[in-house]
This record gives structure tokens, C-alpha cells and sequence, in this order.
């Protein structure tokens, strides 16, 4: 099938601070720098794709800063073609996570480079693109930006598949141009009211032609318009933090049906769910992705 995917959407640096409890209003406090890691969910997709041997590209906006350069370093680390826009006068984006020993987390993230990525940027980037390829979205570019992409990609014969995060107000003139949407609990119960099969009923009927709810420890939904719903078991794992866990699960679902020739079936919901399992069971972000070698494993059953 040769099938190859674009992922267009953010990069960003995740600098992890160890702080002995969160800083208040006002307050100077020591904290030890526990981390630093490639993330952003566009990044985070692109690199789980890769590393399954789907041949992948990744578009995302950087700017003109040192963090730029830490970025591509980083990329160029992962079997992904990286197509970095550079945005003059911009910074680029970047997450200040703070943790504390009980395990609680607060991330600020911006995002002035995914942002202000052009409709023509872009819709040029998939220029190679060919019928059949996958397009791979999620909520960090602008609404301009995302629905030209969406049209592109359906004028082309080229496979939408999207993820609604983060939530944004302006999604509902999407559905009808989505082929395929990934949302967790609170993204379905937002956007559709429910988190259950109701939801994935709902984007059916809204225009998407499939469908993957995942419940956390409890699996996922893979819903196909004309198809009775299956429910796929998560694979156990002791869970030491869940960042990339979605993101995982979508790439690896995505990947292993494309790797097959295949539409999305349960084995690839399957794949996905171990591979998550491990993702869930290791700290960090990109270093906490299952490996081309584990890929590999996992892929074969
Ligand atoms: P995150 O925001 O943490 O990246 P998410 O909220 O988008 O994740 P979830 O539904 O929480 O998505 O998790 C995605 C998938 O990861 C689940 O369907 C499951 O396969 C796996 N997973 C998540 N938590 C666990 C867990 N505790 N044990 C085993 N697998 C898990």
C-alpha cells in the first residue's frame, strides 16, 4: 500500500521541575530540573509512528530561538522526515511541568509557533502527498489553519484522522471532513455530552466514519459506521505517569492498519493498547515511547 503519514501540528520542549510543593502567588522556591524532553502532541504521534517503521512526516512551526535548534536536534534522533517551518520574530513552544513527591503535575504550555502556522504553510507541506496517505491532526494549530488541511486533504483522497485535543470551542465544522477521530472521556463528554457508545453514535452520525473512544484503564471503543461496536481490553500496566498515553494509542492504531493495508480493525486497537501499556508505565515523554524494537514485538502478534 506504501502508505505514508503527515502529522502536522506542534513540537514543543517539556522542561520537568522537581519542586517540593507548587509555587504560590508571590513566592521564590527551589526546585531541581528533573527532565527535559521532546514533546507536543504533533511531535509526540510523529515519533510513535516512526518508530512503528511507518514511513512518516512530521510539519510543525518552530521559531527563531535556541530551543529551535534542541528540537531538530532532537528529531533528527527519530526515524521521522522532519519538515520544520521557521517562523521569524516567534519563540518556540515550550511546557514548564512541575511535579511534586505525591505525584501531582502543573504544565504551562505555549503556543505561539503552532499557532500562528499559515493555511498555505502548511497545505503546502503535503504537497508530495499521495491518495491513500494519511493526514494526522490535533488541536494545537489554528482553525484556519486546520480546516484548510481538512479540505486539502478531502479534495486530494487523502485519510483524515484527528484528535480533538486540546479542546477548542470551533470543532464542529470538522466532523464531516474526518475520517477518523481518537478522543478520551472528557473530550467526548465535552463534545458530545456523553463518554460512552452514546458518544461515538454521535460522531458516526455527525459525518466521521470511525471512531476510537479510549477509557483509560479500561480500554477502548472502536466504533465503524454500519458495524456492531467492539470493546478492546487495555493491556495491564502499573502506571507511573500517563503523559503520551493517547497519543501512543493513536499512532500505534493508526500505524498498524496502514502497516496492513487495512482499515482500522481490532487488531489494531489491540497493538495499540500494549503499546501504550508500556508508554503509561515509564516516566517522560519521548523516552517513555516503546522503542523501534519493542515496536517491532508488539507489531508481530
Ligand atoms: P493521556 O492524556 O494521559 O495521554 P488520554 O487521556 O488521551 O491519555 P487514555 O484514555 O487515558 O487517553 O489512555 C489511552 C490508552 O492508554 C488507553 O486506552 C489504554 O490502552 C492505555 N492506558 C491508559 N492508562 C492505562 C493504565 N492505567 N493501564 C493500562 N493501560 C492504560
Amino acid at each position: 500500500a506504501n502508505v505514508r503519514a503527515h502529522v502536522i501540528g506542534n513540537v514543543a520542549f517539556d522542561e520537568t521541575i522537581s519542586v517540593s510543593a507548587m509555587p504560590e502567588a508571590g513566592a521564590s522556591i527551589l526546585g531541581r530540573e528533573e527532565t527535559r524532553d521532546l514533546g507536543g502532541k504533533g511531535a509526540n504521534q510523529a515519533v510513535v509512528m516512526g518508530r512503528t517503521g511507518l514511513p512518516t512526516t512530521l510539519v510543525s512551526a518552530v521559531g527563531e530561538d535556541f530551543r529551535a535548534q534542541t528540537i531538530r536536534n532532537q528529531l533528527a534522533l527519530e526515524p521521522v522526515e522532519t519538515k520544520l517551518i521557521s517562523l521569524a520574530g516567534r519563540s518556540s513552544d515550550f511546557s514548564i511541568i512541575f511535579t511534586t513527591p505525591d505525584g501531582e503535575n502543573a504544565i504551562v504550555t505555549t503556543t505561539d509557533s503552532a499557532g500562528s502556522l499559515a493555511p498555505e504553510e502548511a497545505i503546502a507541506a503535503l504537497k508530495g502527498a499521495k491518495a491513500g496517505d494519511l493526514v494526522v491532526l490535533q488541536g494545537n494549530l489554528s482553525e484556519v489553519t486546520t480546516l484548510g488541511l481538512l479540505q486539502e486533504a478531502r479534495r486530494r483522497k487523502l485519510v483524515t484522522a484527528f484528535n480533538p485535543s486540546p479542546l477548542r470551542p470551533y470543532f464542529a465544522a470538522f466532523w464531516p471532513l474526518i475520517d477518523i477521530v481518537f478522543l478520551n472521556r472528557g473530550e467526548a463528554e465535552n463534545l458530545t455530552g456523553s463518554s460512552n457508545g452514546a458518544a461515538t453514535e454521535w460522531l458516526l452520525r455527525s459525518g466521521v466514519r470511525h471512531v476510537v473512544l479510549t477509557l483509560g484503564g479500561d480500554g477502548a471503543l472502536l466504533a465503524r459506521q454500519n458495524e456492531p461496536i467492539a470493546a478492546i481490553p487495555a493491556v495491564p500496566a502499573k502506571a507511573i505517569d500517563t503523559t503520551g498515553a493517547g497519543d501512543t494509542f493513536m499512532a500505534v492504531a493508526l500505524a498498524s492498519a496502514a502497516l496492513r493495508g487495512v482499515e482500522l480493525d481490532n487488531r489494531a486497537i489491540s497493538h495499540a493498547a500494549a503499546a501504550s501499556a508500556l508508554t503509561v508505565s515509564r516516566r517522560g515523554t519521548r523516552s517513555a515511547f516503546p522503542t523501534s524494537e519493542e515496536m517491532r514485538a508488539i507489531l508481530a502478534h
